[in-house]
């Protein structure tokens, strides 16, 4: 039997459960005799400070190779422990409704918990649990019956719980608990955050299934793809050992390369991006140790809805990426709509050809009505951190100047309005379509930097539909013509002082990343998990080598040998 919940720290655990049962606090209904009022406040008082000492100790024992998260969340929590409102709000009740300080906490810390559950916003809903966590805390420190503490546990335990706080998940024993899944929770939960940060699988949202389980049952826990089998036959485990070992492998060279800067080995400093396309894959991506976004494709929030995202709502999205970014740079794409991206709700005409046809800049230019709202919202979102704005879809200089007029056009009205944004936010283009590449001198005069899109200039280079299954043959970015235009492109952003990135497929392919290097690129950008593949191959490489590596691939004249060759020097 499965049972499905969502995925937020991948792994894959095996062992036995064990059932987490939460006992609830129960309020005692005690009114007090005036004289024990000073009593109970006392003993209010000396449970916070107690709470604290404990917090602190935790914080000074803090494992800081575990991510940095756990402390932040124990830092908040020594912030909740002495927040004046709480401790007035029980007060208050001790002293004028005369419940005991038990009593006084449950209260105060289930409406505070209520207050926090009821907001809209996903992140600020889930820090109820927080509340919830030090409330545990004082109550266990009033000696009243809370708990939820992680105690200790046979080797490979699955923990089991309808929720878990904050600090039960950072306290948890690595060493004995394998990982863990709960009924409720969301990605954002505390849990889940320090899950992904201690690297221990965990699945959340469970549902009440999730009860279906027994204490001592043999459980596979697959953290990527949220999944718990339950008792699994032989075969299975043995699939999942052998799938364990290679997440291992591959997590351990992710933690150990996390912080380390892609430097070749000859001194080159390389910088690796991720590929994003909300705040969830920001946040992920710098626990891959991104230096950035790359790309943001902004298309993702025009799909899946029934209309055109307001400027609001918008501004509210890219500033939310901006803030998680964290001071890192983010390329965000303006609007790349049309061949194979659809949207339900837009007139798209019926097309011979969509992906030659009306797509990305050109419904921008064309629709300048949604094109300036989402301008406007981009440039809103860069006082909030280092956006920049790229127009995907380039085929010549009059669509950069065209895009630049807009944009300087949503500028001047928000300058008009007193609104802040970066007047000197970056502009770049994505060098997409043949007709760019070749002209990448002349556009360079126009932008800031390009992107190299590999998805899209391969088929338009090789007059191959990125889509079609009976000719995917053909569609080859290591066909010499795609490999003369991404170097000219790379050379003639650097002798017109042009920063060049790619984010097209290419950036994340083992085998290209030495060829690229050599050709001059110093900007990869790609989806996040294949960051730590990459930069491995960076730091254990010199650019003098990469740069032979080009010289000889130059030389040979079709991509059997050349892909042959690559292979054979990755590995
Ligand atoms: C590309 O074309 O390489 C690219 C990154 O854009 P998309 O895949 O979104 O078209
Ligand atoms: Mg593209």
């Amino acid at each position: 039997m499965t049972i499905n919940g969502i995925g937020v720290s991948p792994g894959i655990a095996i062992g036995k459960a064990s059932l987490l049962k939460k006992q609830e606090a129960a309020l005692s209904g005690i009114t007090l005799n005036d004289e024990d009022i000073v009593i109970e406040i006392e003993k209010f008082n000396s449970a916070v400070t107690l709470s604290v000492q404990e917090v602190e100790a935790m914080v000074s024992s803090y494992d800081q190779s575990q991510g940095k998260e756990g402390l932040e969340i124990l830092e908040t929590h020594i912030e909740l422990l002495t927040d004046p409102q709480i401790s007035e709000d029980v007060t208050e009740k001790i002293s004028k409704e005369k419940k005991n300080a038990n009593d006084a906490v449950i209260e105060v810390i289930r409406a505070a918990v209520d207050l926090f559950k009821n907001m809209d916003d996903e992140y600020l809903s889930a820090r109820a649990a927080d509340v919830q966590d030090i409330g545990n805390r004082l109550l266990r420190n009033l000696n009243a019956s809370v708990s939820t503490t992680i105690s200790a546990y046979e080797v490979d335990t699955i923990i089991i719980a309808e929720d878990l706080t904050p600090s039960d998940t950072i306290s948890m024993d690595t060493t004995h608990v394998a990982g863990f899944a709960t009924q409720v929770g969301g990605r954002t939960s505390h849990a889940a955050i320090i899950a992904r940060s201690r690297g221990i699988p965990a699945i959340v949202g469970c549902g009440i299934t999730l009860m279906d389980i027994k204490d001592g049952d043999l459980l596979i826990l697959d953290g990527q793809n949220g999944a718990i089998i339950i008792n699994p036959d032989k075969n299975t485990v043995e699939q999942y050992r052998i799938k364990q070992e290679n997440w291992l492998k591959q997590n351990n060279l992710l933690r150990s390369l996390k912080d380390t800067p892609a430097t070749t080995t000859d001194g080159v400093n390389i910088k690796l991006m991720a590929n994003i396309g909300d705040t969830n894959d920001m946040e992920q991506a710098i626990g891959f140790g991104a230096e950035g976004a790359g790309l943001l494709r902004t298309e993702l929030l025009f799909m899946g809805r029934d209309a055109v995202p307001s400027e609001d709502e918008q501004f509210e999205f890219y500033k939310a990426v901006a803030l998680k970014a964290k001071g890192k740079p983010v390329i965000v794409r303006t609007l790349d709509i049309g061949g194979d991206k659809q949207l339900p709700y837009f007139n798209f005409p019926a097309e011979q050809n969509p992906f030659l046809g009306y797509r990305a800049i050109r419904i921008c230019l064309d629709r300048p009505d949604i094109f300036i709202v989402q301008l406007k919202a981009i440039l809103r979102a860069s006082a909030f951190g280092r956006l920049k704005i790229m127009f995907p879809m380039i085929s010549n200089i009059q669509e950069v100047k065209a895009a630049k007029v807009i944009l300087q056009q949503a500028k001047d009205e928000l300058a008009k309005a007193g609104i802040n944004f970066d007047k000197n936010i970056p502009v770049g283009i994505m060098i997409e379509i043949p007709s760019a590449a070749i002209t990448a001198d002349l556009l360079a005069k126009e932008v800031d930097f390009f992107s190299i899109g590999t998805n899209d200039l391969c088929q338009y280079t090789l007059a191959v539909d990125r889509m079609n299954e009976q000719i995917k043959e053909l569609y080859d970015p290591y066909n010499p013509g795609v490999l003369r235009l991404i170097a000219y492109v790379i050379e003639q952003g650097h002798k017109n002082n042009v920063e060049v990135g790619m984010c097209g497929e290419l950036a994340s392919d083992p085998k290209a990343t030495l060829l690229l290097l050599g050709m001059g690129l110093t900007e990869f950008s790609m989806s996040a998990a294949a960051i730590p593949e990459i930069k491995n191959i960076i730091i254990n490489n010199s650019l003098a080598t990469a740069k032979q590596i080009h010289k000889r691939v130059i030389e040979m004249d079709n991509s059997a040998l050349i892909t042959a060759y690559l292979q054979e020097i990755t590995l």
